[in-house]
């Protein structure tokens, strides 16, 4: 078990980010950049830095500040940034990304977001034609087939590898001359493009560009490839267009993982919380005397539940923000110890009152269960749940860690078994209807739902005991 499974939240994926400017301390803009992005990953951190002579890199395990405490002496012009959350492969230094290498065409350091849905079978072949795996992820396969390519220029050498790669993959690749970034064909995973003082910038969200004060451009569209050099931005497709697959963004960018801030695909993230809720209070219509959410990541869509209903809004959860991860594997005693340690109920507020309960989504219902009961010992009279997004049956295999099938609550029991589990008095799921509406900004032919309706856009590994993450070790 990981020790963020003790929240039972689901997990963000990975963070990339990328600078080519030879006017600024690209090292120093990448690491704040990553800071914007910490919240994607929190399990390792890297920084590779480019000049004409090569590429050097730091890395270590822990939030930024514990993984990078020094930089490169090289001040660079091309540096590309990585922050980790396992989705394949186990959090183990060798694992740190960017993975940088040197081969017969040049150094190349690649950081990877999303997981890869072939990886198993591409890297068994690569292994049979004599390639060797110094990690156990997914992204090494994609570095593996840039190197083996037997084209001369290293945009060639990124498409002959993206032809044997499936899934989900935004990519921030840099050399000793260029900075890449790559969308793949679904678009799964977010990418922009940002304009610094006399260069450019790559980052998984808007909110890092906004961190380092470079302007947003654009994102980068599903498929495509962006190469900036001296000469400015240039774009590829890497599939041709006729051949591009339906658009998939991941929904759960909305709903939970990108930070509030964030414009994607030209949808803000926090309008679209917002919305959530003003959707949820249509959809329920409770008679309740106070709307509140649990803290962060509930709380826009409960200030949406608020202004829409009339119901005042208020905080009667306190979340301790120091509590970082921990050795302690919990029983079920400790866990409820643990998620009181991170939430804590304010009886002046919740005190004889009916609840209206914000929470982006139950993956097991233990930490549900825990919070209700918390609140209704705290004097709450009655817990209406409300939940910013549908019931999670299936797991993902594009980048987020949902855990296996059986252990979704949603997928093995009805929302009434879900209700009477985690003992609250009502409990009500986002319909998909609402969510599209809720995310105005974006057509929901081109969203993937698939942990919702287990409809995938790229064909998936069968399932295997214990999660795909392990497939490669
Ligand atoms: S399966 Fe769910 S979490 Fe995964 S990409 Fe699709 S919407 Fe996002």
């Amino acid at each position: 078990m990981c020790d963020d499974c003790l929240f039972d939240t689901l997990h963000e994926e990975c963070g990339v980010f990328g600078v080519y400017d030879r006017t600024l301390n690209v090292g120093h803009y990448t690491y704040w950049g990553l800071f914007a992005l910490q919240h994607r990953g929190q399990e390792s951190a890297g920084i590779a830095l480019a000049d004409e002579e090569g590429i050097d890199v730091v890395k270590g395990m822990g939030l930024l500040t514990e993984a990078i405490k020094k930089l490169p002496e090289k001040k660079g012009f091309i540096a590309t940034g990585h922050v980790r959350y396992s989705t394949t492969g186990s959090n183990n230094p060798k694992n740190i990304q960017p993975l940088v290498i040197h081969f017969q065409g040049g150094d190349i350091a690649v950081a990877h977001n999303g997981n890869l849905t072939n990886a198993l079978g591409a890297r068994t072949r690569l292994e049979e034609a004599g390639s060797v795996f110094q990690t156990t992820m997914d992204s090494e396969v994609i570095v593996n087939l840039i190197a083996r390519s037997r084209k001369s220029q290293v945009e060639e050498r990124i498409i002959d590898a993206t032809r044997e790669i499936e899934g989900a993959y935004s990519l921030v690749i840099n050399t000793t001359d260029k900075l890449i970034g790559v969308r793949d064909p679904n678009g799964f995973r977010p990418l922009c493009l940002g304009k610094t003082e006399h260069g450019y910038a790559l980052s998984s969200e808007s909110c890092a560009l906004d961190a380092i004060k470079a302007e947003f451009v654009r994102d980068i569209n599903p498929g495509e490839m962006v190469i900036i050099d001296d000469t400015g931005v240039h774009s590829r497709m890497i599939v041709d267009e006729k051949d591009l697959p339906k658009q998939a963004s991941c929904v759960f960018e909305y709903i939970y993982f990108a930070r509030s801030d964030s414009v994607i695909d030209k949808q803000s993230v926090y309008q679209a919380r917002l919305n959530m809720g003003r959707e949820l209070a249509r959809e329920t219509q409770y008679e309740a005397d106070l709307v509140m959410s649990v803290p962060d990541s509930g709380t826009t869509a409960a200030l949406g539940y608020a202004k829409e209903s009339g119901i005042p809004y208020g905080e009667g959860l306190i979340k301790n923000r120091y509590m970082g991860r921990t050795f302690i594997k919990p029983d079920q005693k400790q866990r409820e110890l643990a998620v009181r340690m991170k939430l804590n109920p304010v009886p002046s507020v919740i005190k004889g009152k009916r609840i209206v309960l914000i929470d982006d989504s139950i993956v097991r219902g233990t930490t549900s269960g825990i919070i209700v009961r918390m609140l209704k010992e705290a004097g709450a009279k009655e817990i209406y749940m409300c939940v910013s997004s549908p019931a999670i049956e299936y797991p993902c295999y594009y980048g987020i860690d949902t855990s296996v099938r059986k252990e979704l609550i949603a997928a093995t029991h009805t929302e009434e078994e879900v209700r009477q589990y985690i003992k609250a008095d009502k409990l009500h799921y986002l319909s998909k209807d609402g969510l599209c509406r809720a995310i105005s900004q974006i057509d929901c032919a081109h969203m993937c739902f698939a942990c919702f309706d287990g409809q995938y856009a790229v064909d998936v590994p069968k399932e295997v005991d214990g999660g795909n993450k392990y497939a490669l070790e």
